[in-house]
C-alpha cells in the first residue's frame, strides 16, 4: 500500500479525519530501544533491547505447541562470561516465522527477560531481523493507545509521516508565546511524540512536562476562545430590554411570610440589571437544593411581564412543574398575574385553551415540560425563558426554549441547577456564561443528621418510622435503583409499598413510581402534600424539587447503589421545614470502595459545593455537564481542577487575542477544533 493509504487506513481505524488528529494522538508510554543490553546482562525482570544471533531453534508440540529459539551474543563477548544466551519462545506464530527464525539469522528484540524452564528468557519479544551495526534509534520509542487490529508499528509510520506533513506553524502571536515560557507547538509535539533519552521520563509520566503543559494550554485556549466568542456574538444580538418591575416585585415581597435571604437579593439584583439590558442574558443561577432558586425565579418573571412580554417557566418532569406552578401561581395570581399550564398529559379543551392563550400572547407566564417546546407552541412575544434543573436537559432543548420567541429580538436565558459547579468547571465549560450563586439558605434549617446503617437493622428502621409518623411528622422511604431492569426496579418498589403498608396499618402509605401516568403521581403527591398520608414510597423520580415542608425524615435503601449528587438531591427533600431532620442511609454488603467513601462523604458533609468538589473528584467533570450532552468535546490533555493556572492564564489570553490578534485566534481554532466541533453550551 502506498503510504498515504496506510494513513487513511489509520486515520479510518481511529475515527479522526486530518492528519492533525494524529499529531495529536498523543503516547500513552515510551520504551526505551536506544541501548543495547549485553545478553549476560540480561537478567530476569529487566525490560531490555539486546542483539544476538540464532544457534539453535525448535518447533515443539508438548506441553504445548511454541517456538523456542536459543540466541548467543553476536559478537563474542569476554572471556569471563563466554556463554551468554538467551531464550525466546513463541507461543503464536505462523510458517512464514519458522523460516525466518533459523541458526544463523541476527536478530534484535526488546522485551522483558523472565526467569524460563531453559534459563533466562523471553515470550513474545518484540523482534526484527537486522544487519550487523544497523544504527540504534535515537529517541525513545512511543507506546499509543490504539484499538484492535491496529499495530503499534503502523500508528508509528502514520504519526511520524503526519509530523512531517502537517503544518505545526506557531499559532500565538510571538508575545505571547514569550510570556508562556513553555516549548513552541512544534517542539511539544516532536518531543512528546519522540522524547531523547535523557527526558525526565517522570515529569511527562504526570503530564507536567514543558511539552505537555504547552499541549494543555493550547487546549485550554481553544475552549475559552470558542466560549469566548459565542459569548460576544450574543453580545451583539438583540433582546428586549425590560423595566424594573420594583413595584410587583414590592407587592410580592410584602406578601411573603418571609424575607430574602442576602443570597436572594444579591441575585435578584444581578438578574434584574441583565434584564434591564437590550442584550440577551445568558445567566445559571446555581444555588443547592432548598436555597430558594423558585422564588428567584418568580422575581425574575416581573420585570418581564411588567414590560407586557412573556416568560416561560421549564422543567425536566411533570412533578417539577407541576411543583413550580404551584408555587408560582401561589406567589403571582395575588398580583393580578395569569399563570398557564402545559404538559404532555394536558388534553382536550383545557389544551386548547392554554396553547391559544400562550400563542396570542395573553398568557403572561407559561410552565411546564417539554411540551413547552413542542411544534405548535409558539410565545408571539417571549421576553424570557427560564429552565429549571437545567442539567437533566440537553443543549438543544434549552436552546430550543429560547427559539419559541420570534427572531427580531433573542429572549432573555435564565438557567438554574441544583448541582453546584465547582470554580475549575465553571471556568472552563461555562466560560461564556454569567453565574449566580445562592451560596446560603433561608434561616431556621437544621442540618440534616445522616445516618448510615445496616440493611439488617431494617426493622428497627420501621418502627422508628412508625413513631415518627404517629407524632404527626411525615416520612419518605426511597427504593433502591435497579439499574439493569425498569421491570425489576417496578417489582421491588411495589413489593417494598406492600411490605411497608402491610407493617404499618395505622399509617397512610403512598406509592409514586416513574411508570404511573401523571395524573396519578399528581393525586398522590397532592394527598402527601396535604398531609393526608404520612408515608411516601417512592423511586428517585422525587430526586429533585419536591418540596413538602412537615416532611423530615427520609429512609433511601440500598444507599451504596447511588451516586453522591443523587444522594444528595434526595436528601435535600427533608430538612425543609423547621422541624429537626433525618436521613437515614440504609446500605448493604458488598461495600466497594467508592461506595464506602461516598457514604461517608455524606454522613460528614452538608455543603452541595463541597459534595460537588468530592463528586468531581470520583467522577470528572462529565456528571456536571448532564448525561444527554452528545457532540460536546471534552477536555483530552487539560484538567480543570489541576491545570487551574494554565487555565487562569488561557483565560485572559483569550480575551486579549479576541481583541487584538483575530487571525491568530483562527489559525488557533483551525488547528484544535476542526470539524466544526464546539464547545458552545447553551
Ligand atoms: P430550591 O432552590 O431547591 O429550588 P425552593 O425554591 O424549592 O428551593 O425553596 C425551598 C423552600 O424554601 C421553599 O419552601 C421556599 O418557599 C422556601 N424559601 C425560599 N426562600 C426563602 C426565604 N428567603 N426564607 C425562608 N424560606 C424560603
Ligand atoms: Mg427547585
Amino acid at each position: 500500500m502506498a503510504k498515504a493509504q496506510v494513513e487513511d487506513a489509520v486515520l479510518r481505524r481511529l475515527g479522526y479525519a486530518t492528519q492533525t488528529d494524529l499529531v495529536l494522538h498523543l503516547p500513552l508510554r515510551y520504551e526505551d530501544e536506544t541501548r543495547l543490553t549485553p545478553l549476560r546482562e540480561a537478567r530476569p525482570g529487566r525490560t531490555v533491547t539486546v542483539e544476538g544471533v540464532i544457534v539453535h531453534a525448535e518447533l515443539q508440540t508438548r506441553p504445548r505447541r511454541q517456538l523456542v529459539v536459543e540466541l548467543a551474543a553476536a559478537e563474542p563477548e569476554t572471556a569471563a562470561h563466554p556463554a551468554a544466551q538467551l531464550f525466546f519462545r513463541l507461543l503464536h506464530f505462523n510458517a512464514g516465522q519458522v523460516a525466518q527464525l533459523r541458526p544463523g539469522a541476527r536478530l534484535r528484540l526488546h522485551g522483558e527477560v523472565r526467569p524460563g524452564f531453559y534459563g533466562a528468557e523471553m515470550v513474545h519479544p518484540r523482534y526484527r531481523l537486522v544487519k550487523p551495526g544497523t544504527p540504534l534509534p535515537e529517541t525513545l520509542t512511543p507506546v499509543y493507545p490504539t484499538v484492535a487490529g491496529l499495530s503499534q508499528t503502523a500508528l508509528r509510520k502514520a504519526v511520524s509521516l503526519a509530523l512531517a506533513q502537517s503544518d505545526l506553524s506557531e499559532t500565538l502571536p510571538p508575545a505571547l508565546a514569550q510570556r508562556l515560557a513553555l516549548p513552541a507547538f512544534a517542539e511539544a509535539v516532536r518531543l512528546l511524540h519522540a522524547p531523547p533519552p535523557d527526558v525526565d521520563l517522570d515529569a511527562l509520566e504526570r503530564r507536567t512536562h514543558p511539552a505537555w503543559r504547552r499541549l494543555k494550554f493550547d487546549e485550554l485556549l481553544a475552549q475559552q476562545l470558542s466560549l469566548r466568542r459565542h459569548a460576544r456574538a450574543r453580545a451583539t444580538l438583540s433582546a428586549p430590554a425590560m423595566q424594573s418591575g420594583g413595584d410587583l416585585a414590592q407587592r410580592l415581597l410584602s406578601a411573603l411570610p418571609f424575607a430574602l435571604t442576602r443570597a436572594q437579593e444579591r441575585v435578584w439584583q444581578e438578574i434584574r440589571a441583565d434584564l434591564a439590558r437590550p442584550h440577551p442574558m445568558h445567566r445559571l443561577l446555581q444555588g443547592d437544593v432548598g436555597s430558594g432558586k423558585t422564588l428567584v425565579a418568580a422575581l425574575a418573571c416581573l420585570p418581564v411581564v411588567a414590560s407586557g412580554w412573556q416568560a416561560a417557566v421549564m422543567a425536566p418532569t411533570e412533578i417539577l412543574a407541576e411543583q413550580l406552578h404551584l408555587k408560582l401561581r401561589e406567589w403571582l395570581e395575588p398580583l393580578g398575574l395569569g399563570v398557564v399550564w402545559l404538559a404532555a398529559a394536558l388534553k382536550g379543551k383545557a389544551r386548547a385553551s392554554a396553547l391559544s392563550a400562550i400563542n396570542a400572547g395573553q398568557a403572561q407566564i407559561a410552565v411546564g415540560t417539554h411540551a413547552l417546546i413542542q411544534e405548535g407552541v409558539d410565545f408571539p412575544r417571549l421576553g424570557l425563558a427560564i429552565v429549571d434543573e437545567q442539567h437533566r436537559f440537553g443543549v438543544e432543548q434549552r436552546l430550543a426554549l429560547r427559539a419559541k420567541g420570534r427572531p427580531a429580538l433573542t429572549p432573555h436565558l435564565l438557567m438554574m441547577s441544583a448541582t453546584p459547579i465547582p470554580r475549575s468547571l465553571a471556568m472552563s465549560y461555562y466560560a461564556d456564561l454569567d453565574v449566580s450563586t445562592l451560596d446560603e439558605l433561608p434561616p431556621g434549617r437544621r442540618p440534616i443528621a445522616t445516618r448510615v446503617i445496616h440493611m439488617t437493622r431494617r426493622p428497627e428502621v420501621i418502627a422508628r418510622l412508625r413513631d415518627y409518623c404517629l407524632g404527626g411528622a411525615q416520612a419518605y422511604w426511597v427504593c433502591p435503583l435497579v439499574e439493569e431492569s425498569e421491570k425489576l426496579q417496578l417489582k421491588a418498589t411495589l413489593a417494598a409499598h406492600a411490605e411497608l403498608a402491610a407493617a404499618l396499618p395505622e399509617l397512610g402509605v403512598g406509592l409514586v413510581h416513574g411508570r404511573m401516568k401523571a395524573e396519578e403521581k399528581a393525586a398522590v403527591m397532592t394527598a402527601f402534600k396535604a398531609g393526608r398520608l404520612h408515608l411516601l414510597v417512592a423511586t428517585t423520580v422525587i430526586e429533585v424539587g419536591v418540596d413538602v415542608p412537615n416532611a423530615g425524615l427520609m429512609v433511601i435503601e440500598h444507599a451504596e447503589r447511588m451516586g453522591l449528587a443523587q444522594l444528595h438531591q434526595l436528601r435535600g427533600r427533608v430538612g425543609r421545614g423547621t422541624r429537626e431532620s433525618t436521613c437515614i442511609l440504609l446500605y448493604a454488603e458488598p461495600l466497594s470502595d467508592a461506595a464506602r467513601r461516598r457514604l461517608r462523604i455524606l454522613r460528614e458533609q452538608h455543603d452541595g459545593f463541597a459534595i460537588a468538589r468530592e463528586d468531581l473528584l470520583l467522577r470528572g467533570p462529565g456528571e456536571f455537564m448532564g448525561a444527554r450532552q452528545s457532540g460536546q468535546p471534552w477536555l483530552r490533555f487539560a484538567d480543570p481542577e489541576t491545570d487551574l493556572d494554565l487555565l487562569d492564564t488561557a483565560r485572559k489570553a483569550a480575551d486579549w487575542l479576541l481583541d487584538h490578534h483575530p487571525g491568530a485566534v483562527e489559525r488557533h481554532l483551525a488547528r484544535w477544533l476542526p470539524k466544526g466541533l464546539d464547545y458552545l453550551r447553551g
